[in-house]
């Protein structure tokens, strides 16, 4: 037996009792007389303690290293001196037998909760890495979530079912991941983007409820936080409409607030897709601070300024609190949203004094009673910056979304142990792609248009909105889905609108059109981001840090050097050639 106990379980209670401990030595404190070592594993902290009365043995630890794997067998004795801040610190082991089970080099970095490890470095030797307390703490916490879903979901009537890797293309707005076949030459295999197709056909199946944590893989361009291989808990369910799944799903976030947070949560907001843009610039708003956008386009023009008055759109937002800005605090902030990631030509601002007067970089053209009106249409009252920006429509929201983001964080409104949850509703069902021209479904080719909007479909398709709702949480998306056509003619006339011909639609979406021809039930369903979901429930932005091997910004494993070139026998076999 390697061990009685745990390095994180002794405390005053077992003071006399003889145990036997194994970990790894964190640290070696060498006094000369005595000798402490703390001994770790995954459970915490034991100190070790060696003395003169046994010289072998003082001389025995006095060869350890750091990170060495040992085993040691002694007494619990009470310490000297108390370390109040872990649960064994009222105790000591004083060792008797030492047994050494594995040398260490060097670690590349120190093994404590501050490293002075580079990331790099640590995504290197990342299994170093997960002995740390930040890193092992979040896999357990991961660990603690997914238990909380599967149970949740299976006591709700879910069952769980795996769908293949090796498939075909399921569309997800990436492209896929292709896997060559050896023994069928010239033929491909893609990794899922999803199981979207397999989960409707688990349905068409009668499975009514089904769930799976699982592994999907899209070849994106490069973006901060993504990984091209991330975790959706996927979920279907038969015989629904859209309110079931949203009083479902409603139910599991609420239980993991509860849960981990101890959080009672009221009813989730709703807004439709479009007020959403409306009021925030944005389909996935963070709705802990308020700061929503007014629209100053009617009020703003035709004053003489020059600027607004060749603009599509002219917003304002409201800071809370920053009439106090100095100039140069407001010439940072107009830098900021000059810079090319946002692209703002520049920023007109409002100070809303305290005193009730105003203050503008807009003075020339705009009276008080102007600016008044201005202050009403964003909710500023005295005390508050307005801030504005003008151009296109879209453009101009994306930007003002981001500033007004930038505001909230510099503000510290994006308090991490606050949790608002929102439904966001009434997606578009189509979106227009100026490059390729032709329309791409918003959601995924299977979505259903809302009944009442299907008219549209041959005359209007842009303006038909779909049965597809996201569930928003902090200022990001944790999970989105649909109701899915379940009709075979639909599904046709969706894919006709995609640009699809008649063989194509076939070769693609044969298998699903084919099932929809045996009844298919209704049905509809939703997929959490688990990465997200796991890091901003654990109070965190970065998925990375609560995946146990992820993959760097470049979509590397730097661990083990992945991708990789394969050999010229791996190439042949799978008839594959490198064109240089
Ligand atoms: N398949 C969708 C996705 O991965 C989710 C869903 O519609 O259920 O985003």
């Amino acid at each position: 037996m390697y061990r009685t106990h745990t390095c994180g379980e002794l405390n005053a209670d077992y003071i006399g009792q003889s145990v036997k401990l194994s970990g790894w030595v964190q640290k070696i404190r060498d006094l000369g007389a005595v000798i402490f070592i703390d001994l770790r594993d995954r459970y915490g902290i034991t100190q070790l303690s060696f003395n003169e009365n046994n010289s072998d043995l003082l001389e025995q630890a006095r060869q350890l290293g750091r990170e060495f794997v040992i085993q040691a067998e002694g007494k619990v004795v009470e310490r000297a001196s108390k370390n109040s801040k872990i649960p064994t610190g009222d105790i000591e082991i004083l060792v008797e037998k030492l047994i050494l089970l594995n040398s260490s080099d060097i670690p590349p970095f120190t093994i404590e909760d501050e490293t002075d490890g580079g990331e790099e470095l640590r995504m290197k030797y990342r299994y170093l890495d997960i002995r740390r307390n930040p890193v092992k703490n979040n896999l357990i916490f991961r660990s603690k979530v997914t238990r909380l879903v599967r149970n949740y979901l299976a006591d709700q009537g879910f069952i769980d079912v795996e769908t293949p890797y090796l498939i075909k293309s399921t569309p997800e707005g990436a492209r896929d991941f292709v896997v060559p076949s050896r023994m069928h030459p010239g033929q491909f295999y893609a990794l899922p983007q999803s199981p979207q197709t397999f989960k409707q056909l688990l349905m068409v199946g009668g499975m009514d409820k089904y769930v799976q944590i699982v592994k999907c893989f899209r070849d994106e361009d490069l973006r901060a936080d993504r990984q091209p291989e991330f975790t959706q808990i996927d979920c279907e369910m038969a015989f629904v409409e859209q309110e079931d799944i949203l009083q479902t799903f409603e139910g599991l976030t609420k239980h993991l607030l509860k849960e981990i947070h101890g959080l009672e949560v009221t009813d989730f907001p709703r807004i439709s897709y479009d007020e959403a843009m409306r009021r925030y610039g944005n389909d996935k708003p963070d709705i802990r601070f308020g700061m929503t956008f007014g629209d100053l386009t009617q009020v703003a023009k035709g004053k003489g300024f020059n600027v607004f008055d060749q603009q599509g759109a002219i917003l304002g937002i409201a800071v809370p609190g920053a009439a106090s800005y100095t100039r140069k605090q407001i010439d940072q902030i107009t830098d900021w949203v000059k810079r090319p990631q946002i692209g703002a030509k520049g920023m007109v601002y409002v100070k809303y004094n305290e005193d009730g007067s105003f203050k503008s970089s807009v003075d020339k053209f705009y009276t008080p009673s102007d600016l008044a009106e201005w202050a009403k249409i964003t909710g500023a009252g005295p005390g508050d910056l307005i801030l504005v920006l003008s151009g296109e429509l879209d453009s101009t929201r994306t930007q003002l979304s981001a500033l007004r983001m930038e505001m909230a964080e510099r503000l510290g409104l994006r308090k991490p142990d606050e949790f608002a949850p929102l439904w966001v509703v009434d997606f578009p069902l189509l979106e227009w792609d100026d490059e390729t021209g032709r329309y791409h479904a918003m959601h995924h080719p299977f979505t259903a248009p809302k009944p009442e909007d299907a008219h549209l479909l041959d005359t209007d398709p842009g303006k038909v909105r779909a049965n597809a709702y996201d569930l928003v949480l902090n200022g990001n998306e944790i999970g989105g889905g649909s109701i899915r056509i379940h009709d075979k003619t639909m599904q046709a006339k969706m894919l006709k609108l995609l640009g699809f011909s008649d063989e194509e639609a076939a070769k693609q979406f044969g298998f699903l059109m084919n099932a929809f021809q045996y009844g298919a039930p209704p049905h509809g369903g939703i997929a959490f981001g688990l990465d997200r979901l796991v890091a901003i429930l654990g109070g965190q932005e970065t998925i990375r840090d609560f995946i146990a091997f992820p993959k760097n910004n470049a979509g590397r494993d730097v661990m083990i050097d992945a991708p990789d070139t394969i050999s010229r026998e791996q190439l042949d076999e799978l008839h594959l050639r490198i064109i240089e």
